[in-house]
């Protein structure tokens, strides 16, 4: 996840990948094997990361000296923060906060509503704690000073924001190229300080958010099966090769289980991997050899018998 080049190029260079959050892993699992009670928060979940792609689809134009450190969550003085993107240049830290509204608002003052006239949750305030909180680290902890400009970056293409004004921290999708241009056209020369910067910041990444809200599940409750790797839907089993019921996607049957089995794991941490448990897993029908086979190819087996397990 972590690299430096021992000659650092100049060009922008990636230094931390974006991935789902723990808790969106978990509930994707979840979506297709039961009912969540609180969907639309889980849609939420999936909208905010289809915007923080966006926003690196945008940074991939980065071609100045620069390090893009993505998805951090920190923690400062027992307050949680979450940053998705942050640019770092010789004498400036850009500070992305991903925004992927769709439709038209308008602000009332400092109030962000629908047209509709109905409230929603101003980004603008949550974005300028974060800020905060970064810069109360950067100077007190790792006494570090350069100047740092938080932004919303709205990637959506269907958004509009009536009323807003041009002191408003935000780059609207009709502006990223320009911003890009500026952001490419600085004086710009890193050195060793500022990827030392950057691994100070990601060495005090949390690899978990201090109060996720996950629902409750349990092994019984969920549905049993393979679950496409497409579209969610299940699979089919048919021999050597599972077929999508849905969306017709074919996948070998060794692969399609250690997927399951990887699922699994991520579900139940705790819980022991046998062949008997997977086979309910992965609802195989049939020959229980065919899971023992495909679990010992991938995994090393402790004991013997029908007590015996695998692990990684
Ligand atoms: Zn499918």
């Amino acid at each position: 996840m972590l690299y430096f080049q021992k000659e650092r190029k100049w060009a922008m260079e990636k230094i931390k990948e974006r991935e789902p959050s723990a808790e969106l892993k978990i509930l994707r699992l979840l979506n297709p094997r039961m009912n969540l009670q609180d969907y639309q928060h889980y849609l939420n979940l999936e909208k905010g990361f289809a915007g923080e792609l966006q926003l690196d689809i945008w940074l991939e134009g980065l071609t100045n000296d620069c390090l893009v450190v993505n998805d951090l969550l920190l923690e400062h003085k027992g307050k949680a923060f979450q940053i998705d993107s942050f640019v770092v240049f010789q004498s400036i830290i850009y500070v992305f906060d991903s925004k992927y509204h769709e439709g038209d608002f308008y602000l009332d003052t400092n109030k962000w509503k629908t047209l509709a006239g109905k409230e929603i949750n101003s980004p603008q305030p949550q974005m300028e704690r974060a800020e905060s909180l970064l810069r109360q680290l950067l100077q007190q902890r790792l006494n570090i000073d350069i100047p740092i400009e938080s932004l919303l970056v709205f990637t959506h293409p269907e958004f509009y924001l009536y009323n807003a004004p041009p002191t408003l921290p935000a780059i609207f999708y009709n502006q990223l190229h320009r911003f890009m241009k500026k952001m490419n056209s600085m004086a710009s020369k890193l050195n060793r300080s500022h990827e030392s910067l950057a691994e100070q910041l990601i060495a005090q990444h949390l690899n978990k958010f201090p109060h996720t809200r996950l629902p409750e599940y349990d092994y019984e409750q969920l549905k049993k099966g393979v679950v496409c790797g497409k579209c969610t839907s299940f699979m089919v089993e048919g021999g050597r090769v599972w077929v999508c019921g849905e969306c017709g996607y074919k996948e070998n049957a060794q692969t399609a289980i250690i997927r399951s089995v990887e699922e699994f794991q991520l579900l139940f941490p705790d819980r022991k991997i046998t062949s008997a448990t997977i086979r309910e897993w992965c609802a195989v029908n049939g020959d229980r050899k065919k899971i023992t086979r495909t679990l010992s190819n991938y995994f090393k087996r402790m004991g013997k018998g029908p007590a015996s397990y695998y692990i990684d």
